[in-house]
């Protein structure tokens, strides 16, 4: 090789193989990643954040656009400054998507998982007497109480996630690989304008109440009145209409509280509120003219009392019922039957629901998973309600504080 190509080569090879412009490696301050945890937010709402996909009230910030991250000031930067553009992206493409905050005409406090679009638009609200907390808080309490009802319903009906399409499948194929066909969506208002005006857009209806759709495409709206105007009260009733909701989308979008599944319909709602806030306070009745009220929502030993001292038979009047016809204490009822088959039967569950959503009496249903008749089914929920509800207190007695303790 002459001197002249070698030289050429030489040269060649630099411009070619010359090192692109590497990241900076960071400073202490930074822990060498080139970008800081945004500190407009607390540290409880960065773990909050991790919970969900998108949240609206972060993707607000200016400093960090919902990235929650943002460069480090004394650096020129670290291995982690390329996650903060394509994150900033992906939050704006998810905020240009909110349709209905084109319709109210304002930017809308909201969160959404996998399986939920949120929204608590209700500021701060009453946690206790002298305490209250901020709406983005509560929001994303809101958050966790609803997956956790996810996370047993998933337990109760073995769902297994299989989110990988699968070639060659049909509509229905799909939504039963994914076990849900739609998100749920929840909103929660500060005013009843606000509710109304979503009402009447989303769901042909002008009900002053909180009010829902479910099936297919399952939405619930309320608003903060009388009660619901605390942070328990809207966390109950979002935790009691999750239930509904993903009962009501299962595998085949349907709700049973109207075919025959009326005691299944309310007592699954006001099951999955029970275990996770430690009573129920909300009720499957809509614009319910009479106030609402049974032992106030903690019902083991009421119910254990009742039925120590009534001798006809409950079930056989209240399977066939609407859920929208039962009274408070039939509801009760209904939940500790629920309460029964969760703790006793659970591998039923799915089989069971499944047959009520092919509209099949209960009997036919109780028959074929339990192999029981109707009465059956009641004298051995009422033997097992007397040995394990407690006399006083609320706490199931042994074995079945184990049998809570193990699934968890
Ligand atoms: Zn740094
Ligand atoms: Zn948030
Ligand atoms: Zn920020
Ligand atoms: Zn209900």
């Amino acid at each position: 090789m002459s001197v002249f190509t070698s030289v050429l080569s030489c040269l060649f090879s630099l411009v070619l193989c010359a090192p692109l412009p590497v990241d900076g490696e960071g400073c202490r301050k930074c822990e060498h990643r080139g970008v800081l945890l945004c500190s407009n937010h607390t540290e409880e709402i960065h773990t909050y954040e991790k919970d969900v996909l998108f949240c609206s009230t972060v993707a607000a910030c200016e400093d960090c656009a919902g990235a929650l991250l943002v460069d480090c000031p004394k650096c020129d930067g670290g291995p982690d400054d390329h996650l903060i553009a394509p994150r900033q992206k992906e939050v704006a493409d998810w905020m240009a998507t909110h349709e209905l905050s084109k319709f109210m005409e304002r930017p809308l406090p909201m969160v959404e998982t996998d399986r939920y679009q949120l929204l608590i638009d209700t500021g701060p609200l009453k946690l206790n007497k002298r305490k209250s907390m901020d709406g983005h808080l509560l929001m994303h309490l809101v958050a966790r109480d609803v997956m956790e009802v996810e996370r047993l319903v998933a337990e109760h009906y073995g769902l297994v996630d299989q989110s990988a399409a699968v070639e060659g499948e049909t509509a229905l194929e799909a939504s039963m690989r994914r076990n849900y066909s739609n998100k749920m969506r929840m909103w929660f208002w500060s005013t009843l304008e606000d509710h109304q005006k979503v009402m009447r857009k989303y769901m042909g209806n002008s009900s002053t109440g909180d009010f829902k759709l479910l099936g297919g495409r399952p939405v619930f709206s309320a608003w903060t009145e009388k009660e619901m105007a605390t942070v328990r009260g809207v966390r109950s009733a979002c935790t009691h209409n999750a239930a509904h909701m993903l009962i009501s989308n299962l595998r085949k979008p349907l709700w049973v509280g109207d075919i025959g599944g009326g005691w299944f319909d309310a007592g699954s709602g006001h099951w999955y509120e029970y275990e996770i806030h430690g009573r129920s306070t909300n009720y499957c009745i809509e614009e319910a003219t009479v106030p609402l009220e049974y032992h106030g929502g903690v019902w083991r030993v009421a119910l254990r009392k009742w039925i120590m001292k009534e001798d006809t038979y409950f079930l056989p009047r209240l399977m066939p019922m609407n859920t929208g016809a039962m009274t408070l204490p039939e509801q009760a009822i209904c939940w500790s039957f629920y309460e029964w088959l969760v703790l006793n039967h659970q591998p039923a569950l799915p089989k069971i629901l499944e047959g009520l959503k092919a509209k099949q009496e209960t009997r036919a249903v109780l028959k074929e998973t339990l192999g029981m008749t109707v009465m059956q089914a009641e004298d051995a929920w009422r033997a097992w309600v007397v040995e394990c509800y407690p006399i006083k207190g609320d706490e199931l007695r042994e074995p079945n504080q184990k049998k809570k303790r193990g699934r968890k």
